[in-house]
């Protein structure tokens, strides 16, 4: 827990959000301002910054964020993308790690 962290707020609870899924280390909520039919974000509970930060104890979390969007995605029957923006060349604009799901739409190729 940071404590200037918006995402570790909601993860907390201090902030309202829209939960998808919730494990004991990840959260899974709908992003506010979606940029796909269907987009939802990943948040590991723990504060990191992004996926630099990772370690060797983080391998389970991140595996079971892979296996709940396949999970998430068949339940919603749907195909999906997943983003991960790290640091700010890269696009994040909020200093949490979290992974983007993207549905709903036909999606080009290209980035
Ligand atoms: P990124 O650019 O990868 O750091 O993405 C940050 C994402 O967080 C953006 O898609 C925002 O729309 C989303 N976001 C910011 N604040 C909130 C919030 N309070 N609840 C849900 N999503 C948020
Ligand atoms: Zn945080």
């Amino acid at each position: 827990m940071t404590s200037h962290c918006i995402f570790c707020k909601i993860i907390q609870k201090s902030l309202p959000s829209q939960i998808v899924a919730e494990t004991d280390d990840i959260l899974v909520i709908k992003d506010i301002s979606p940029k796909a039919p269907i987009h939802y974000f990943f948040l590991p509970k723990k504060h990191i910054k992004d996926l630099r930060e990772l370690t060797p104890d983080d391998s389970k979390m991140a595996a079971n964020l892979l296996l709940m969007a396949g999970i998430l995605a068949e339940k919603e029957n749907t195909a999906f993308r997943l983003v991960v923006n790290n640091g700010e060349e890269a696009g994040q604009v909020v200093f949490h790690a979290h992974v983007h799901f993207l549905a709903g739409k036909k999606m080009k190729h290209d980035f």
